[in-house]
């Protein structure tokens, strides 16, 4: 087999008994990995700020007959150290422990120059697609500590390791994040059972690359189902040993 995520297939009980958080699970990538981690049986834990569509995929997922996920409904924009401790408190009970972490909520702020970024839109920016991450992994730390073997996969961008014109605060953000999954992969590098990754989607058919490109035509960009491979291959045990790296889907 190739060693590339791209390539990867994965068996059709990859997940089964896994317990796998995705942020930003109601719409878009988020969205499609849930859906396919329950496909391939994991229990998930569906976040993000808008109920109702969390709550339109927690019905689709009953509905195929895959395990029954929970819902945690968070705006990493407002969220306080209580709501974190919560969290985590609520997964202790319930699960005692947690396998796989997806980081994938974030927003596009605003596409203007540097010269003119809005300041609050910046630390909005900064805040949920940085700041929000850094929190969540610290929070959660000790239950993916209480896993046999734990994936944390943050979500970057192209912006994200090489800057380009208008892209503001969301690049930066991005470049953050590949810096703080490499600083936590090294930190845990010597845990076995813990593995740290980025991935990259690339330009994907969602709401988030329309607002970017409105202009496009959304139906020559691939959709979110495509790019699973790499999003299972990362998340399942098949990856087990791979840390500090990021990965491009496309
Ligand atoms: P979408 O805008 O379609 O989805 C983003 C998700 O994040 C939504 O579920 C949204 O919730 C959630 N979210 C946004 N703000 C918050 C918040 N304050 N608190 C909690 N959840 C929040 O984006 P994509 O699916 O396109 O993007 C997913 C990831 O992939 C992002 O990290 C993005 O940067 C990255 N990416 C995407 C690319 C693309 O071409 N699409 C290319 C490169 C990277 P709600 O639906 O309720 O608003």
């Amino acid at each position: 087999m190739s060693d590339d995520p791209r390539d990867y297939h994965a068996p059709a009980n990859l997940l089964h008994d896994r317990i796998v958080l995705i942020t930003g699970a109601g719409s878009g990538i988020g969205r499609t990995a849930a859906l396919t981690f329950a496909e391939y049986g994991a229990r998930t834990i569906l976040l993000g700020r808008t109920q109702a569509k969390l709550e339109a995929v927690y019905d689709e997922i009953l509905a195929a007959g895959w395990a029954r996920p929970s819902i945690s409904v968070m705006d990493f924009a407002a969220a306080q150290g209580d709501d974190y401790a919560q969290l985590a408190e609520s997964m202790q009970q319930e699960f005692g422990r947690l396998d796989g972490l997806l980081h994938n909520a974030g927003i596009l702020g605003e596409r203007s120059p540097i010269e003119h970024y809005e300041v609050s839109k910046w630390l909005e920016v900064m805040h949920v697609n940085l700041n929000a991450p850094f929190v969540l992994t610290q929070t959660l730390l000790p239950l993916l500590q209480a896993s046999d073997d734990a994936s944390i996969v943050f979500t970057s961008s192209g912006v994200g390791r090489r800057g380009r014109a208008y892209w503001g605060a969301y690049a930066v953000s991005k470049y953050g994040i590949e810096g703080l999954s490499q600083v936590l992969a090294d930190e845990t590098s010597a845990q076995e059972r813990i593995r740290v990754n980025c991935i990259n989607p690339g330009a994907t058919r969602t709401g988030m690359r329309r607002a970017a490109y409105p202009g496009e035509d959304p139906e020559t960009l691939p959709p979110p189902e495509s790019l699973m491979g790499p999003y299972l291959y990362l998340i399942g045990p098949d990856s087990r040993g791979v840390t500090g790296h990021s990965f491009d889907c496309q």
